[in-house]
């Protein structure tokens, strides 16, 4: 497992309804090198959502083990989990979770308030730096009704690099946007990643989105193990790709099978 800065063996996660089990993630594993930016697909309800949720630490896996940083953190108490997500992972969600009465700047403020010890004119600071690098420092005292959905999602962006996470979790970042702003949302990804090395997990069902990635994994539903194989894409599109997002840098390795 050296070398990965996420190690997953054999993770499971089944939740109790009742008397009824749901085996929601059935020994999956993954490694993932410094510098990645992996897509993760697979159809709905195979347990992307799921398995997003344990590699957050938002979440306890059932059994199976989870290295961060060469940290088993699968079994930790609540407490500590939640000190490793304000530290360590940002989080960018479908729906942006933004405060509705509060300015973009205090948004993103909020994780740096959360962590505790850092002073008022340095949180600004943090918050300024963040939203300007996602093009929003002309955005800074505008309510998340006053700006656009890509705008808000921008604001997500921010706020979740404020606290300078080693990685990055997106959970259908693209889902509520038109395919236009989906792909300058996605841009922005990419942009953190070649230039900060920022690791990025991506879950998303559009497979357009996905191929803007470096890899590709897919959560086969019943499956055992994220799979990724290499070679050129077979994936069939569904539509003709416009020009403007056919010029956009789009990964080499996409082929991936259902079991
Ligand atoms: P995906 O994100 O791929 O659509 P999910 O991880 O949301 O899949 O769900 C995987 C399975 O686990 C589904 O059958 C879903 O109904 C079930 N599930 C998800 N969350 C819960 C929960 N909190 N309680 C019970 N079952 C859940």
């Amino acid at each position: 497992m050296s070398g990965s800065l996420i190690a997953v063996r054999d993770l499971n996660k089944t939740y109790q309804l009742g008397e009824v089990e749901v085996k929601a993630l059935r020994g999956v594993s993954l490694d993932v090198a410094p510098g990645e930016f992996i897509a993760l697909t697979g159809p709905s309800g195979s347990g992307k959502s799921t398995f997003m949720h344990l590699l957050g630490c938002l979440d306890r896996p059932t059994s199976g083990r989870y290295e961060l940083r060469g940290r088993d953190v699968a079994n930790l108490p609540k407490r500590d989990l939640a000190a490793i997500r304000n530290r360590e992972i940002g989080f960018v969600f479908q729906g942006f979770n933004l405060l509705p009465r509060t300015s973009a700047l205090e948004n993103v403020e909020l994780p740096l308030l959360y962590a505790g010890g850092i002073g008022a004119k340095q949180r600004k600071q943090r918050a300024k730096a963040a939203l300007k690098s996602v093009g929003l420092g002309n955005r800074l005292e505008h309510h998340p009704n006053q700006m656009s959905g890509g705008q808000q999602q921008r604001v997500a962006i921010a706020r979740a690099l404020v606290t300078d996470p080693v990685l990055l979790l997106a959970d259908e970042p693209t889902g509520n946007l038109d395919s236009r702003t989906s792909i300058e949302v996605i841009d922005i990804f990419q942009r953190l990643n070649a230039e900060h090395g920022l690791i990025i997990l991506l879950v998303t069902h559009e497979s357009d989105i996905a191929q803007y990635a470096r890899s590709h994994r897919c959560v086969p539903r019943r499956s055992r193990a994220l799979r990724q194989s290499i070679g050129r894409s077979k994936t069939r599109r569904h539509r003709p790709r416009p020009a403007w997002l056919r010029s956009r840098r789009t990964v080499e390795s996409l082929t991936c099978r259902f079991s």
